[in-house]
């Protein structure tokens, strides 16, 4: 053999090995690195959709803090505010941007707020109270302090506050209460004076045939003035739970008025009262319930009148609405009380109003009926020189 060809036989064996060993590392080099990328894709996809979940939560979290009616603040073991949102910024009446990071009885100046957390933290447990704010507006909140262990590092939330506004629940609850004792008061007077004339009846005072005759009549008032209450009572409940239903039609203002101011003729004339009512307007109203409107206020213009008084009915057109003035010039409504006219059972002076057959409860009535039809009613007066109710209601096309 020649040694030439076995030198160059051997040298090329072993170029071709090292040639194929350089490429089979490459290629396993190529490999690892492709498998490599793989895993590192995966990797990030799966970490993108961590954090698309973890910003899909948040996002939840922060749509339901940013829309709840109630106040809601989280904090942590000392106390320092890490969360609140929009309700309680405004309960508080600061924004949250110089009320997070604070202590929470620095951001609301409230001891019992304060002490309420410290037990919620310690105690890790729901503290319940209710306290009154005067700043920056009067309000009844309730709250609840819950304490939570969380796994504890320096954001952790170690209490979270709920405050539910419940100024307007308290005020309803306050009104109804004042209702029902209204309510028993003014039952309970004119039955009391009918028992009254009933035991002096009894005691001998029936053989008395002129003082029998007076408490007789008496007591006919006294259970008139209990079926007008009763009525109007039943009247406004029905008003109130909305059970009324509105059968509107076009009505004639002016004739409308003179019919019910000719059902006062008899007063009218014995008080000497005059009445000026020209105008020119039709209503979209239910008839019934404009009578009854029309009925409370001219039996008010009337009753509160002055002798050779004036009662006059002026129209001022508004838009969508007609304005209906009915003036007097009767007693007027001190300033301070105008407003409180249209409460049930408030009268500027009880015992005149009683002897005037009121029950107080007619401008209740008609605020409501004026309501229903869509329009509004308000009083301007003079003290001593007479009164002016004004009433809106839904033009006719
Ligand atoms: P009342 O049955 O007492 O008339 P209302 O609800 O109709 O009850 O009126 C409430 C109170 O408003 C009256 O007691 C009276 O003090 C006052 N008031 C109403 N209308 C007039 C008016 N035209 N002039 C003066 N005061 C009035």
């Amino acid at each position: 053999m020649n040694p030439n060809f076995l030198f160059y036989f051997l040298a090329g064996a072993a170029i071709s090995s090292i040639i194929f060993f350089l490429f089979a590392r490459f290629n396993q080099k190529q490999k690892s690195k492709i498998i490599e990328s793989a895993q590192i894709n995966r990797m990030a996809s799966s970490l993108r959709d961590k954090i698309s979940e973890a910003e899909g939560e948040r996002a939840k979290i922060s749509a339901i803090l940013n829309n709840m009616v109630e106040g809601v603040i989280a904090c942590d073991r000392t106390k320092r505010i890490l969360i609140i949102n929009p309700s309680a910024e405004t309960i508080f009446g600061g924004r949250s941007k110089s009320i997070l990071g604070k202590n929470i009885l620095e951001a609301t100046r409230n001891p019992t707020i304060d002490q309420m957390m410290d037990q919620a933290i310690d105690q890790k447990r729901i503290v319940t109270d209710e306290i009154e704010l005067h700043y920056p507006e009067k309000r009844i909140l309730r709250l609840n302090a819950v304490g939570i262990s969380p796994v504890e590092n320096s954001h952790s939330i170690f209490a979270i506050l709920v405050v539910d506004d419940v100024t307007e629940v308290r005020k309803l609850e306050s009104l109804r209460r004042d209702f029902v004792a209204n309510v028993s008061h003014e039952l309970k007077t004119p039955l009391t004076s009918i028992k009254g004339f009933i035991e002096t009846l009894s005691a001998g005072a029936i053989d008395d045939k002129v003082r029998a005759k007076s408490f007789l009549k008496m007591m006919e008032e006294d259970s008139d003035r209990l079926t007008r209450l009763i009525g109007d009572l039943l009247e406004l409940s029905k008003i109130e739970s909305k059970e009324i239903l509105l059968k509107s039609e076009v009505i004639d203002l002016q004739n409308e008025i003179d019919q019910v101011l000719a059902g006062f003729k008899t007063i009218l004339e014995e008080k000497k009262i005059t009445t000026e009512n020209k105008m020119n307007a039709q209503v979209f109203a239910d008839r019934d319930k404009l009578k009854q409107i029309l009925i409370n206020l001219i039996e008010n213009a009337i009753k509160f009148n002055k002798p050779q008084g004036r009662i006059t009915f002026t129209l001022a057109a508004s838009g969508e609405y007609v304005k209906l003035e009915i003036a007097d010039t009767g007693i007027g409504i001190p300033k301070d009380i105008i407003p409180r006219v249209f409460e049930r059972f408030f009268r500027a002076d009880q015992a005149r109003s009683r002897d005037l057959g009121g029950t107080g409860l007619g401008l209740a009535i008609v605020k409501h009926l004026v309501e229903t039809h869509g329009g509004q009613i308000w009083c301007e007066s003079q003290f001593g020189k007479g009164s002016t109710f004004i009433i809106t209601l839904p033009v006719a096309r």
